[in-house]
């Protein structure tokens, strides 16, 4: 049988353009370029290589973002992976891990799957909790920031790195797992795979077809509440000190006024 593999990957605001709160302090998305978060090629990656490793199996790649989030979910599939499914409401707009957990949750029940890979941390969000609360909401098992990853005989098996030690893991399926930016190198898009990827099915879902509740969602449904935001200060010059024979009693005087030293 088929190993149904489903790929969580995130559209994120390009870090390096300009970003801005909207005036309801949440992040605007309307006026940035976005693309694929870059730790989620390596979860594309790593579904890569354990579908060449399986005798059949499927990869879906899956995604809750606006429209142009289309963009994420393309470059995955210039990849290699098989099908994207699209999840996007007006209704989203606010919406915080719980509701994006919900939504991926019920995406992933009505796709079918076996075994869900995910980032370790959105690069944007970074709060890294994703995986964790989709397990938890999918009643299965999660084994999270994998540094190498493999599925066999239904069961899957990884490493975690730690600061003093290295964890050997393993869950039977269906499970779901996060991998981290040691799990290996993410490949570029082929020009085949760009070509091939124009072709390749995408399936667009709203909150209708998946039976949530627009209270359950958006600003109203969030635990969590912004209360004020403000844009960090511009980079200023800076200090220079010139040596001109004081120029280390200047230098320590500098870090003690920081509270370096
Ligand atoms: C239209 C829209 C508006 C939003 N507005 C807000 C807001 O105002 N306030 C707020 O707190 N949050 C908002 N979110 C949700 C937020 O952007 C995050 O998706 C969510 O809070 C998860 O946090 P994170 O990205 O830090 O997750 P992490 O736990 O860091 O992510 C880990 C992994 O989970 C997967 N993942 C995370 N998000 C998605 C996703 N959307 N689709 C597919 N896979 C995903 C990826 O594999 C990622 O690597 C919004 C989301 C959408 C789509």
């Amino acid at each position: 049988m088929s190993l149904r593999i489903v790929v969580c990957v995130k559209y994120v605001p390009d870090a390096t353009g300009d970003r801005h709160f909207a005036d309801d302090l949440t992040v605007d998305r309307d006026d940035v370029d976005g693309l694929l978060s870059e730790l989620d090629e390596y979860a594309v990656e790593q579904a890569l290589q354990i579908a060449d490793e399986a005798d059949d199996a499927e990869i879906t790649v899956l995604t809750v973002g606006p429209e142009d989030a289309k963009d994420a979910l393309r470059k995955a599939l210039s990849m290699g992976a098989d099908k994207a499914v699209h999840v996007e409401d007006d209704d989203l707009h606010g919406t915080d891990v719980m509701g994006t957990s919900l939504v991926l949750a019920k995406a992933i029940e009505k796709t079918g799957y076996d075994l869900v890979i995910a980032g370790m941390a959105s690069t944007d969000g970074t709060m890294g909790v994703l995986p964790a609360i989709l397990a938890e909401r999918l009643g299965v098992p999660q084994v999270t920031l994998l540094s190498e990853v493999s599925v066999e005989d239904g069961v899957v098996k990884g490493r975690r790195d730690g600061d003093t030690a290295s964890e050997q893991l393993e869950a039977s399926l269906p499970a779901v797992v996060s991998v981290t930016d040691q799990s290996g190198e993410a490949r570029y898009p082929s020009f085949k795979g760009i070509m091939a990827a124009k072709k390749k099915p995408v399936e667009s879902l709203d909150l209708d077809d998946l039976d949530i509740d627009a209270e359950e969602v958006g600003l109203e449904g969030a635990w969590t509440k912004v209360d004020s935001a403000a844009e960090r200060p511009a980079r200023t010059a800076g200090t220079i000190v010139k040596d001109e024979g004081e120029g280390g009693k200047q230098l320590a005087e500098f870090l003690a006024g920081q509270k370096f030293i």
